[in-house]
């Protein structure tokens, strides 16, 4: 059944005398039923070729009909016809015998449509993508290529990425068909041509699905197949449109060719017709070769983890800590936990967030640094809560430096909580504090009345290289002082996040107003800090 009309006649001829495939014919004569995609295209091509050479006969009348004749028998008696194979006996003569010259009523059919091709040539249209690289044979490639690298996954997505002239001699096809339509004052709008890529995807996604055991091929799925064509033979095609709309190729960064399917779209829609056929053939030279297949790509959208992190070494950054393309530290936080992470889900690569940072001499102690990790291209993305538990186990024990909880899945979208508000919530320290002059438990007494200090903090020196330079306002709280020798003390403080402690403690050569060094008139330094708590409430907290 090709469910085409009587009106539909001379455009399918016109098409396969053009060297337009099976499938190219169903898409210019606007078949937008997908089944009519699936069937072997041989079968549709003698359909075809029946439809074409049937009702030929049956008028009585010659292909090259003039203009008019063709017009009046069109409108007149078959309006209403439909698809049905009524030419059906003589097309399946045509088949068998394809160079059936004994059969003179048939010859007239055969000049039509040229079917002693046993071997069709590549389609001018479509470059051979919708004949024999839309096929079962090229399903079963693309389901051994998902099987062997193992992703786990309840559907995909087939996206298809085509060579920019193909667009081009779409177009050519295109004019050449409306020439036809404009004859015979029919009116088709160019959107109603079923596109390359739909029919491609309409053929293969039940082919694939059946390859991979029935995985449903679905239109949204965060696990992506692409394949891709190239066609160097006809990469040419494009350059002309180049003189002809040089304001849509300009020259972009990271683009290897300016000839890029948007440009190109974008010039067709520009081009007048009469210039585009001055420069370009209509319809199409036939082509040598088919497209050749590139690497079938597999991605799967990336998975988000969340969870807290307490970091028990004062010799350990956060992120590997590389100077002047050197290594300073064996490994990093984010290091220790990415590594088991990676291997369970089975990701290409990984992005680390979190609230805040710690300084490589600072530990993360209380309920740890909530952080996030972006998985890039994960091959598995569902654990259960067990299999969470047990990855956060298997971080747990593979260093005595770090440690997780509240590991689990979360989105995107809840993701951007950690950052928000970050800098109204509050900190917790404990810092290790040296006095010059020898203090007593009454010297350092007053420090736990002092409430909501602000400070004016600018921009730390050992961070200028980093941040601008700025004066911040920052509040400590709250600070409660514990002595433990003339010449030491431990302060306790609770802050707003982003205040910067050891410039507190230090006063940063005055750079941070007031510092512990004018609140009890001697120099003191910091030894040590312990982050106590980020009080941060995401991500949500599992029970253990
Ligand atoms: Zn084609």
């Amino acid at each position: 059944m090709l469910r085409l009309k009587e009106k539909d006649k001379p455009i399918v001829q016109k098409l396969l005398s053009s060297g337009c495939c099976a499938r190219c014919v169903l898409r210019f004569c606007c078949v937008s039923v997908q089944a009519a995609y699936r069937k072997p295209p041989q079968e549709t091509l003698e359909e075809l070729r029946a439809f074409v050479c049937g009702d030929t006969e049956k008028n009585g009348e010659p292909r090259e009909a003039p203009e008019g004749s063709a017009e009046s028998h069109d409108v007149a008696s078959h309006d209403a016809t439909v698809s049905e194979p009524h030419g059906a006996p003589p097309n399946k003569r045509v088949k068998l015998e394809p160079d059936g010259s004994d059969a003179p009523e048939e010859e007239d059919a055969a000049a039509v449509v040229e079917p002693k091709d046993e071997e069709p040539s590549v389609c001018v249209a479509c470059l051979g993508i919708l004949q024999e690289l839309c096929s079962p044979a090229e399903a079963a490639k693309i389901s051994e290529r998902v099987k062997a690298e193992k992703y786990e996954f309840d559907s995909l997505v087939l996206s298809v990425s085509l060579p920019a002239q193909l667009c081009v001699r779409e177009h050519s096809c295109w004019l050449h068909v409306k020439k036809e339509l404009r004859e015979k004052s029919m009116a088709v709008d160019k959107d109603d041509v079923v596109q390359v890529k739909e029919a491609f995807k309409w053929t293969m996604q039940s082919l694939v699905a059946k390859e991979l055991g029935g995985v449903a091929v679905v239109t949204r799925s965060p696990f992506e197949v692409g394949v891709e064509f190239t066609h160097p033979e006809t990469d040419a095609d494009c350059h002309f449109l180049a003189t002809a709309c040089g304001d849509c190729f300009r020259p972009t960064k990271n683009k290897q060719s300016v000839f890029t399917r948007m440009a190109v779209v974008k010039a067709l829609e520009k081009i007048s017709d009469a210039v585009f056929l001055k420069h370009y053939a209509s319809p199409p030279a036939p082509p040598k070769s088919s497209c050749s297949p590139q690497n079938i790509q597999c991605l799967h959208t990336c998975v988000f983890i969340a969870g807290r992190y307490n970091k028990f070494s004062r010799s350990l950054p956060q992120t590997p800590w590389v100077i002047d393309g050197e290594r300073r530290m064996e490994s990093s936080v984010e290091e220790l936990i990415a590594a088991p992470v990676l291997s369970s889900f089975r990701a290409d690569g990984f992005n680390f967030s979190s609230s805040g940072r710690e300084d490589v001499d600072v530990r993360t102690l209380g309920n740890g640094r909530p952080f996030a990790m972006e998985l890039l291209n994960p091959h598995r993305s569902k654990l259960s809560n067990v299999d969470m538990k047990q990855l956060q186990e298997t971080i747990n024990n593979s260093s005595d430096k770090i440690r997780v909880r509240d590991l689990q899945i979360v989105s995107r979208e809840a993701m951007s909580r950690m950052k928000e508000g970050e800098e109204d919530k509050t900190k917790s320290y404990t810092a290790l504090v040296w006095t010059q002059k020898p203090i007593g438990s009454q010297d350092i007494a007053f420090i736990d009345d002092i409430k909501d200090l602000t400070l004016d903090q600018k921009t730390p020196l050992r961070v200028l290289h980093r941040r601008a330079l700025a004066v911040r306002q920052r509040v400590v709280h709250r600070m409660n002082a514990r002595f433990l020798d003339p010449h030491h003390f431990l302060l306790q403080l609770q802050t707003q996040a982003g205040t910067y402690i050891k410039e507190f403690v230090h006063g940063d050569f005055g750079r941070t107003k007031p510092n512990m060094c004018v609140l009890l008139d001697t120099h003191t330094d910091i030894l040590e800090l312990d982050v106590e708590s980020v009080d941060v409430d995401w991500p949500p907290s599992i029970p253990e």
